[in-house]
């Protein structure tokens, strides 16, 4: 049987059409501006979240980092979750690499920031104080949907203080997927319908992309990874205005990400956003599965899933029994992470058949540890 790679949405292998596309791309000299697949794939997500302008950047991480340089000087200060990505799990670039300070918050269980406190965290014009430039929410948040009237409060308190808004939207179409779902009442299936064809899934296309274009439009920037869900082998988009974009342009040359003839890999990321964005919907069946799965073991307490990462807690007894969970699992071909808590991750490499197996060596070491 194949490994069940539920680690990451990153682990995913290109598909034979998506190939197909990346090999017949036409390419040009991208810092020159001449790269007619990057440039159509900017155009494209740009028109979709309903941005003047975007650029196409190898990693979700230099996305954020050009956008947060280009929103902030040196000696600015971001608002941030204490979890966030753009905190908590980029090297500390921001601070490292744009001197802005981060002022991180901590989250509540829903993922969001307390009103009240991003309210309390805006420092007063004074010359002891970073200047407060910026708000950086992140949806999905470990695998949760914002609620889309707290990011318009949010987003909107930001604003009315003067500051701008930047959405790390890695998981930006998982986001809307479950949007889009809530909406038609949680109408949706628990199996799969399909593994690669979008046209098959029950929440259509059009209704994605409008929950996605209603979150975005909430910020002034907005960071979509190619390179999770969507399936692509690299890539990130920074979505904004045309002089934000310029901005931005200008940081990813100095930070190294002006590339040459990568219209291969856009070629990629617009065959995702042609194909892969609704069957996301499909990962996020596989992930109820999971976890329906998983009900019922002693000590293991699931989080319900709203799209595509389910995490796990040990308590009790199960705690210290699971100390040798993720190499048990390894040695039946699935492999997970437990780095703050145990995560899996569904995408479209992982099957029904591939989620049942995770759960039969899951709870067959709870049965008999
Ligand atoms: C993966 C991810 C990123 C970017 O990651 P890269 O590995 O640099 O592409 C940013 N934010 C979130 C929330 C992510 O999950």
């Amino acid at each position: 049987m194949k490994t069940v790679d539920l680690r990451s949405d990153t682990v995913t292998q290109p598909t034979a059409a998506m190939r197909a596309a990346m090999a017949a791309a036409p390419v040009g000299d991208d810092v020159f501006g001449d790269d007619p697949s990057i440039n159509s794939l900017q155009d494209k997500l740009a028109a979709m979240l309903g941005f003047e302008a975007a650029l196409f950047v190898p990693t979700g991480t230099q996305s954020n980092l050009c956008g947060l340089m280009a929103h902030c000087q040196r000696g600015d200060e971001y608002i941030v979750g204490q979890m966030a990505h753009t905190y908590r799990w980029e090297g500390g670039g921001a601070a490292v690499l744009g001197s802005i300070q981060p002022q991180p918050l901590e989250h509540q269980a829903d993922g969001t920031l307390a009103l009240a406190d991003i309210e309390a965290a805006i420092k007063p014009d004074d010359a002891h104080f970073a200047k407060t430039r910026l708000l950086t929410l992140e949806n999905t948040f470990g695998g949760k949907l914002l609620p889309l009237d707290y990011v318009q409060a949010a987003t909107d308190l930001a604003k009315s203080h003067g500051l701008s808004r930047h959405l790390d939207g890695a998981r930006l179409f998982n986001a809307a997927v479950a949007q889009a779902t809530q909406l038609a009442g949680n109408n949706v299936p628990n199996l799969p319908q399909s593994l690669t064809d979008q046209g098959q899934a029950a929440i259509t296309y059009e209704a994605i992309v409008k929950e996605a274009c209603r979150i975005a439009q909430c910020f002034d920037s907005v960071s979509v990874c190619l390179s999770k869900g969507l399936g692509a082998p690299i890539g990130s988009i920074l979505c904004g205005s045309a002089d934000f974009i310029a901005r931005a342009h200008r940081i990813r040359k100095m930070v190294g990400g002006g590339m040459r003839q990568a219209g291969i890999l856009a070629a990629a990321g617009s065959h995702a956003l042609d194909h892969h964005v609704a069957r996301l919907a499909d990962d996020h069946g596989l992930a109820r599965r999971l976890a329906d799965g998983l009900q019922g073991l002693p000590g293991v307490v699931v989080e319900p899933p709203q799209t595509n990462i389910v995490f796990v807690d040990l308590v009790d007894g199960a705690k210290a029994r699971g100390a040798g969970l993720i190499p048990h699992l390894k040695s039946h071909g699935v492999l997970a992470t437990g780095l703050y808590r145990l995560r899996f991750v569904t995408h479209l490499d992982v099957d029904a058949a591939g989620i049942d197996h995770a759960v039969s060596v899951i709870r067959a070491y709870f049965e008999h540890h």
